[in-house]
This record gives C-alpha cells, structure tokens and sequence, in this order.
C-alpha cells in the first residue's frame, strides 16, 4: 500500500474516532481541524519528496555500495554537448531525461547521447508549470510523445522517466502506471540550477555523495560542465565507481 493509501485511511478513521468521542465524551470538534491540517500537509509534502513515495514508488538509490550514477535533467539544452565531451574525456557514461520538444529540437544531440553510451530518459513533452496539474490521460500523452519523439531518433522505446521538478501525484502515478514506465528519482539533488559558486556546489556534491547515489543534475546550466570534471575526479576519489543509472538498478532502459 502506498504511504498516501495508508494515511487517507488513518484520516478517515481518526474522523470516525473523533466523532464517537464527541457524542460519547463531548470531545472538542476542533480535533477534526487539527488532524484535517495534518492530513492535508502530509499529501503536500508528499507531493514535493520524490523520495517518500508517496504517490508512486520511485527508483531512488542503488543498494550498491560501490556505485555512483550520474542524471541530468531538461536537455538536449545548451550545455549537452560539452557534458558529453567531459564525460567522454572521463570515460563516464550517464542518464539524459529529455524533455521531449528539445528532444525534437536537436535530434542530433540525442542520437550522440545514445551513439556514446548514455541512456536516454523521458521527462516529460513540455515540462510545464501546468504538467502536475494535468489529468492523468494528458500526462499519459506527453509520455507517449517523447517517448515517439525519441525512439523515431534513435530506433529505442524509453522505459525511464523522471517526474518534472520530481513532483508525484495520483493522477502522475496513474500515467506512469498508463506507459508501464519506471520513475527514477534521485538521492542527492545537486541544487546545480539555483548554485551561486561552482567551488561551494562541488564542495556540498562530494560532501554528501554516498555510495548508491543517483545524483540530479542537469545539462541546461552552465555551472554544471564547470565542476563537472572535479565531480567525476572527487567521486572517484573517495573510492566510488560510476554506473549508469539502468544498470546500478539492474532495470531495463527501453522497452
Ligand atoms: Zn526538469
């Protein structure tokens, strides 16, 4: 039973509770008030932390000790190309969760992604403010559509995909149900879109890495191809290898 299952029960029966207690002891109404709040502050918050799985169960670390996988997020963009260049220069391969109209924009980026060892993920057609908003059949299409988008690009149906801005929803658990697509989400959020410092976003990655980790990062900012060899060298450093995400999670890439 997913966590939002279990709560929506406990919600229900603590209602129940209270309500008995009101007409068997005169209990305050104001319980209903306190546990609503808690309720609905609990569905918010799942919505926002991919890693609760909440909504939806989501891959989001490796049990392997020894491993490290890297995913970026929102390209092909503006700095894919010199993230494949670094990558190459280090013997990395890595996850690309493409939103679908880049994909389609720059067919010759994503067919470098997958000509050089990466896997390709989908991440949504449009990657709008709206996309968690949408029913679940609308979602469902903007999968479809990358998902067309790429595989007519590199002859691959996509199995992977990374819920935008990692928000879940039923409606999001019931699309990606829809597709019979994994979530993948992450264990270290880099933070790379909103880093001020290259040096202080290097420092917090590798403080925080741990074996295991998917780390979130995204081909879409400059700053990220500016650490992006240190990353590759510290992670390497403190002794963890590099895997691509499908196979840290011994998952299937494409359908
Ligand atoms: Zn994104």
């Amino acid at each position: 039973m997913r966590p939002y299952k279990l709560v929506t029960l406990l919600f229900l029966v603590s209602l129940l509770v209270i309500d008995y207690a009101y007409f068997m002891a005169g209990t305050s109404l104001w319980w209903i008030a306190g546990v609503l709040a808690v309720y609905v502050s609990l569905l918010v918050l799942g919505t926002i932390f991919i890693r609760w799985n909440f909504y939806i169960r989501s891959l989001n670390k490796s049990k392997n000790p020894k491993l490290v996988a890297l995913t970026f997020d929102d390209g092909p963009a503006g700095q894919t190309s010199m993230i494949l260049d670094i990558l190459k220069a280090e013997g990395v391969e890595a996850a690309f969760f493409s939103i679908g109209k880049n994909a389609a924009a720059h067919p010759e980026l994503v067919k470098r992604w997958d000509a050089e060892g990466h896997v390709v993920g989908n991440h949504s057609y449009d990657h709008g403010f709206n996309f968690d908003w949408k029913l679940s059949k609308n979602m469902a299409k903007e999968l479809d559509q990358t998902n067309d988008t790429i595989r007519s690009l590199i002859g691959k149906m996509p199995k992977l995909f990374r819920p935008p801005y990692g928000v879940t929803n039923p409606n999001l658990a019931k699309a990606v149900k829809r597709t019979g697509m994994h979530s993948i989400g992450w264990s270290l959020r880099s933070f790379d879109t909103i880093a001020k410092d290259p040096k202080e976003l290097l420092e917090r990655i590798l403080l925080k890495v741990q074996g295991g980790d998917i780390i979130l990062l995204h081909d879409s900012v400059p700053v990220t191809k500016e650490i992006l060899t240190g990353l590759i060298k510290g992670v390497r450093q403190k002794g963890y290898t590099f895997a691509r995400v499908d196979k840290m999670l011994e998952i299937d890439a494409y359908a």
